[in-house]
């Protein structure tokens, strides 16, 4: 576990006021946010805010190269994913401190440092550093398209996989483990099948943010669930969290299988179908032979990262694949 600095978290109705106090000793602040937000949000950020504002608008793909104005002491993340990524990266190259004022549930980097990176074409996750505040306005966030929150809950219920496999990676591969840090994650994903608030997902995300912050790598929160999500991203199926979700009951189900059980396929499938997250071939417009080689394309990702795979355990074959996928309701 790394001496992580682990960030103040406010959370509720209204707490974007906050950002007053917070900032009280900042000079100048760069706001780094889509054009989108920043016409929804600017003029009440700027009314909040004593400290000059910079704005920088993100485009399409964070460039990890983006350059910083100059003269600002202090970095305020204000967006979805991508603008939250920018603004982690800008703050591990100029050195900054970053604030994380997240506008959707989406995804659970919101408190995380790690951020999701495009680059020449290739998408890869780079190390940053985590925000010294998340100040997450529920007001906000609500009004956020529902979809959002929908890959959120899906990121959220993808712990089921990435936990177990962590577990059996840890004992049959030796791969570095953190019992606090598993509990943590644990009670995000708990969290979120009894409670199905705004607020309880929020809550969620941030502490599996702060848990990979904590362990030192996202190893916790992402298992093959998330490289089979990746190598979809070749041809951008859908979002994150609803990808991970999607590869989740495939894996938890194998991973039952070879004694790793902490939530099975089913209860994994019930909460994807009652929050209507998509659970068949169908319903993301995928033949069974793309995500056979989503699969075979994950494996090899997981290889390279050094990360141990429930499919390179058993070891599963393409027609054990395929009988899972229609056992479980894939073909449905
Ligand atoms: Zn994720």
């Amino acid at each position: 576990m790394t001496g992580a600095h682990l960030p103040r978290v406010l959370i509720g109705d209204g707490v974007l006021s906050e950002l007053q106090g917070i900032l009280a000793d900042y000079r100048s602040v760069i706001i780094v946010t889509d054009p989108v937000v920043r016409s929804l949000y600017g003029s009440t950020i700027e009314s909040i805010i004593d400290a000059t504002t910079q704005w920088v608008l993100v485009p399409e793909g964070v460039d990890v190269n983006q350059t910083l104005p100059s003269g600002a002491d202090i970095i305020l993340g204000l967006g979805g994913g991508r603008s939250i990524d920018a603004a982690k990266l800008m703050a591990r190259n100029s050195g900054l401190d970053w604030i994380s004022v997240p506008t959707a549930a989406s995804h659970d980097g919101i408190a995380s440092d790690v951020a999701s990176v495009q680059h020449n074409g290739y998408r890869y996750s780079a190390r940053c550093k985590g925000p010294i505040v998340v100040v997450a306005d529920l007001k906000m966030i609500a009004s956020a398209p529902k979809k959002l929150r929908l890959a959120g809950m899906g990121d959220i219920l993808s712990k089921a996989s990435s936990l177990a496999e962590w577990q059996l990676a840890h004992e049959h591969h030796g791969e570095p483990f953190d019992q606090h840090v598993y509990d943590l994650v644990l009670s995000a994903l708990d969290s979120v099948l009894n409670d199905s608030s705004l607020e309880t997902l929020v809550r969620a995300e941030v502490h599996a943010g702060i848990a990979m912050q904590m362990f030192g790598s996202s190893r916790p929160c992402s298992g093959t669930e998330h490289a089979i999500s990746h190598a979809m991203d070749r041809r951008g199926v859908e979002l994150h969290g609803i990808q991970v979700a999607f590869a989740t009951p495939l894996c938890t189900y194998f991973l039952s299988e070879s004694g790793y059980h902490l939530y099975g396929p089913q209860p994994v499938r019930e909460a994807m179908r009652a929050h209507g997250l998509p659970t068949t071939l169908e319903d993301l417009s995928l033949s069974e032979s793309t995500f056979l080689d989503d699969i075979h394309h994950a494996l090899a990702l997981m290889k390279r990262r050094g990360r141990y795979s429930i499919l390179e355990h058993l070891p599963v074959t393409d027609s054990q694949v395929q009988k899972a996928l229609a056992m479980l309701g894939y073909l449905d």
